[in-house]
C-alpha cells in the first residue's frame, strides 16, 4: 500500500451530500437508499455504507441521474453484482448506481442476441443453449452481470465475454446515449479502457449457430471443470490478482506459501491461491493487509510486482501502486 489517492469528485463535508442525497431521491424516479450497507451488496460481504444507493427505475431515470451527480461533482460508482470489488470498511461516500432492476431484458434475433447490463452472465448463456448459439459457453459460471463483465472484460479459458460483442449501448457519465460498435471498442486483459467512464446499457452479441446439445455439452463441462480447480463454498471475489504476464499469479504465490495464511477473518484459499476468503467476519481491512503481505512476499521471491484484478472501492489510498 502506497501513495494516496481520494475517490475523485466526493463531495467535500457531510452537509453538502446530505443536500445531494435529498435533491437525488426526489428527483429521480427508482428507489433510492440512504446509508446503504455495501456489504450486502458485494461477494466478499464487506464494505462500508453507501452516501447514496439508487435504483433507476429506468434510462431516463438513469440519465437525470447521472447529470445531478455530474452537476454536483458527486463520485458514482456502478455496480453489477459485486462479485469483484472490494469496498473500504468506510463504505463509498457518493452515489452507488444498481441497474439490476432496471436493465434487465434478453431478446434473441437471428443470431444475434440482446441482453441488458442487469442481465446475469449465467441467464445469457442458458439463453445461448436454449436458442443452439454457440460461442459463450466457455464464461458459464462466472459470477455476476453482462455491465460488470463487459467493464472487466471477463472471461475464462482463454474466452472473454468481449470475443463475440457486436454492438455496445453506453451512457456517458453527463447522461448522453450512445451505441459503439464492439470491433471499435479497446479491451485489455480483465480490462476495458475503451469504457472508462461509460455506463453500459445493453450488449448485442454476434453468434453462431450450432446443436442445442453441443452447445449444453461444452457449457456442463466448462461448468464441471471450474468446480473442479474450485470449489467456492466461501465469501470472495474471485482471483485476487492479474496473470503477470508470462506468468500464473496462483502459481507464484503457492510458491511463497500463501495458501491458508490468515490475517483477522479472511485468508488465502487453502483450494486457489489467488482466492481470498472471507472466513466469517472479516473485514476490508483484513483483506488490504493480506493482500500486501500476499505482494510483498512475491515481489521478495520473484521481484514481480502483482497488479490487482479486483476492483477498490472508497479508500483513501492506493492499494495498488
Ligand atoms: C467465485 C468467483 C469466481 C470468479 N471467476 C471469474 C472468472 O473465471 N473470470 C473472470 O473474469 N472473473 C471472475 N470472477 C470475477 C467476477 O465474477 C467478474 O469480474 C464479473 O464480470 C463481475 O460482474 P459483476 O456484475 O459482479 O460486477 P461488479 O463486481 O459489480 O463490478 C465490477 C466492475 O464493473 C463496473 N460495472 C458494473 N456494472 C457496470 C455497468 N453497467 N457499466 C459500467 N461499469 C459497470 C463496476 O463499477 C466495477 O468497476 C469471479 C468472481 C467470483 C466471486
Amino acid at each position: 500500500m502506497r501513495g494516496i489517492k481520494p475517490d475523485p469528485g466526493a463531495p467535500a463535508d457531510r452537509g453538502s451530500l446530505e443536500k445531494a442525497a435529498a435533491e437525488i431521491c426526489a428527483e429521480v424516479q427508482g428507489r433510492c437508499l440512504l446509508s446503504e450497507p455495501l456489504s450486502r451488496h458485494t461477494s466478499f460481504g464487506v464494505g462500508g455504507p453507501a452516501a447514496i444507493y439508487v435504483y433507476p427505475a429506468d434510462k431516463a431515470a438513469l440519465s437525470k441521474l447521472l447529470m445531478l451527480c455530474h452537476d454536483r461533482s458527486l463520485a458514482v460508482l456502478i455496480i453489477g453484482y459485486g462479485n469483484n470489488l472490494l469496498v473500504s470498511d468506510d463504505g463509498f461516500a457518493g452515489c452507488v448506481v444498481d441497474l439490476s432492476s432496471a436493465l434487465n431484458g434478453m431478446a434473441v434475433e437471428g443470431n444475434r442476441l440482446t441482453a441488458g447490463a442487469g442481465v446475469m452472465l449465467n441467464d445469457v448463456i442458458r439463453c445461448t443453449a436454449d436458442h443452439g448459439l454457440t460461442g459463450m459457453e466457455r464464461l458459464a459460471g462466472i459470477p455476476g452481470g453482462v455491465g460488470g463483465g463487459m467493464s472487466m472484460n471477463c472471461g475464462a479459458f482463454g474466452a472473454h465475454i468481449s470475443d463475440h460483442l457486436a454492438e455496445l449501448e453506453v451512457m456517458n457519465p453527463n447522461g448522453e446515449f450512445m451505441t459503439l460498435a464492439g470491433s471499435g471498442i479497446e479491451f485489455g486483459y480483465r480490462s476495458a479502457p475503451g469504457l472508462a467512464d461509460k455506463v453500459v446499457l445493453q450488449a448485442v452479441f454476434q453468434l453462431d449457430g450450432d446443436r442445442m446439445d453441443n452447445v449444453n455439452r461444452l457449457i456442463d463441462e466448462t461448468v464441471a471443470e471450474r468446480r473442479r480447480r474450485n470449489v467456492m463454498t466461501l465469501p470472495s471475489a474471485g482471483s485476487t490478482f492479474k496473470n503477470p504476464r508470462g506468468f500464473s499469479a496462483a502459481r507464484l504465490l503457492e510458491q511463497v506459501g500463501a495458501k491458508g495464511m490468515r490475517m483477522g477473518g479472511v485468508e488465502v484459499s487453502p483450494l486457489h491461491a489467488n482466492f481470498i476468503v472471507n472466513s466469517g467476519g472479516g473485514t476490508a481491512e483484513d483483506i488490504v493487509a493480506l493482500i500486501s503481505k500476499l505482494r510483498e512476499k512475491v515481489y521478495k521471491r520473484f521481484n514481480i510486482d502483482l497488479k490487482l484484478e479486483l476492483r477498490a472501492v472508497g479508500f483513501d489510498y492506493e492499494i495498488d501502486a
